[in-house]
């Protein structure tokens, strides 16, 4: 007997297949596991990230508003860890304390 499984049923099972990798080996990412941001990768100087917020470029970057920082926006994943992850950087961490000009104030 032939059985085939649908591109949908494909995806379910690698899905099922990394998380039991992901446990079986006691390894899920965390964001302290993660390399820091290169703060003169292409995409952090795009968006003028820098670990230091106080550090921002106020001149190319004038939206910086004192006292913003990554700890402080929608889209930091580290809650109060120093170090979280950002959807912006996948597979980096950002400094709770940096800041990038997409910087989103937490509601
Ligand atoms: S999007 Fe937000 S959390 Fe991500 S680097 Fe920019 S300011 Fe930090």
């Amino acid at each position: 007997m032939t059985q085939s499984i649908d591109r949908r049923g494909f995806g379910r099972i690698c899905a099922g297949l990394a998380a039991v990798a992901a446990v079986g080996t006691g390894r899920i990412a965390h964001a302290a596991d993660l390399p820091h941001v290169d703060e003169a990768g292409p995409q952090a100087q795009a968006l003028g990230y820098v670990h230091d917020a106080t550090k921002a470029d106020k001149v190319k970057f004038p939206a910086y508003v004192a006292g913003s920082q990554c700890s402080g926006c929608q889209l930091y994943q580290g809650g109060a860890a120093e170090w979280g992850a950002c959807a912006l950087f996948a597979g980096s961490a950002v400094s709770g304390k940096g800041w990038c000009s997409a910087f989103a104030k937490k509601a």
